[in-house]
């Protein structure tokens, strides 16, 4: 396995698989990696000739006071980890790799980045759409590959892909998670011990959308206060949002019918944690 932080090197190596004729499968990440980076880079892995994953913490997709400074990083542990999953190439650029001084082009889709995450992030799907063509132009894949758990940014990616016919396929695969529900995440690193407990609600109030919804119920209000007396059974979780959204446009529904995202965002103290379900009836 090749770790390459500059960019022509990567280039150089990317044409000599493409003359090659070998197909690339590449895992955009931003490292601290986990069993759900793990699971997206084994896929990859199998439907590749080549397999190339990312880890660059980007500052572009932070706000003001988030978390970029503490963001967990460690690269040593990282590249054993790919090397395990038969990763063949680590891309870690720095920031001023990519970002050199005179910067100034940036790639934004609108609408679907306006509700859930965009609304309490303004600029991070900027910050991500940004980086993410930047890195498909870099690694050229033939697929792609993105985990549910951040629903909302796979769909603004197919959404980029799409109108900017940038030549690829992405692919979007289940949430990971910990043994009781908690959505594997890097963040999750942060919770002290009482809120890693408490965590766990965010998925239960999943469950119990997913119960309400079973039993026939159908109103989002009715739905969304139950998941919200679930969340507040944590005493430190703060609820960024709790929204049940049609799939195509991410609006809110009045009434759950046909495929629709349920997806939450709590913060536990600083710590913001996201998870999601799609149901259909
Ligand atoms: P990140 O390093 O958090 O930017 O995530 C990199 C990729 O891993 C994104 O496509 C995420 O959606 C995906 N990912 C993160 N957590 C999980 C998880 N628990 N299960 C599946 N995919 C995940």
């Amino acid at each position: 396995m090749q770790l390459v932080t500059d960019i022509p090197s990567l280039k150089g190596i990317i044409e000599e698989k493409k003359q090659k004729g070998l197909s690339i499968g590449f895992v955009p990440t931003m490292g601290f990696l986990h069993e759900g980076h793990l699971s997206l880079m084994r896929k990859a892995r199998e439907e590749n000739d080549f397999m190339v994953i990312s880890i660059f913490v980007n500052p572009l997709q932070f706000g003001e006071g988030e978390d970029y400074e503490e963001y967990p990083r460690d690269l040593e542990r990282d590249t054993a980890l790919a090397e395990s999953t038969g990763c063949d190439l680590v891309f870690s650029p720095s920031v001023s790799e990519m970002y050199p001084p005179g910067y100034a082009t940036f790639v934004q889709v609108e609408k679907l980045t306006e509700g859930l995450c965009g609304a309490s992030r303004p600029g991070h799907f900027l910050g991500v759409t940004t980086v993410v063509a930047k890195l498909f132009n870099l690694v050229r894949p033939d697929r792609a590959y993105f985990g549910q758990k951040d629903a909302q940014q796979a769909l603004v990616l197919i959404k980029m892909v799409e109108d900017l016919n940038m030549n690829l396929e992405i692919i979007v695969l289940p949430t990971v998670r910990e043994p009781d529900g908690l959505a594997m995440s890097s963040r999750n690193k942060y919770l002290t011990s009482e809120q890693r407990k408490e965590a766990v609600v965010l998925y239960k109030s999943l469950k119990v959308a997913e119960a309400l919804i079973r039993k026939g119920e159908r109103e989002a209000e009715i739905i969304k206060e139950n998941m919200f007396k679930t969340i507040s059974e944590a005493k430190q979780a703060q609820v960024d949002y709790i929204e049940i959204v049609d799939t195509k446009q991410l609006s809110p529904v009045s009434r759950v019918k046909g495929r629709c995202l349920i997806a939450v965002a709590v913060k536990f103290g600083q710590t913001r944690l996201i998870d999601n379900v799609l149901v259909e009836v």
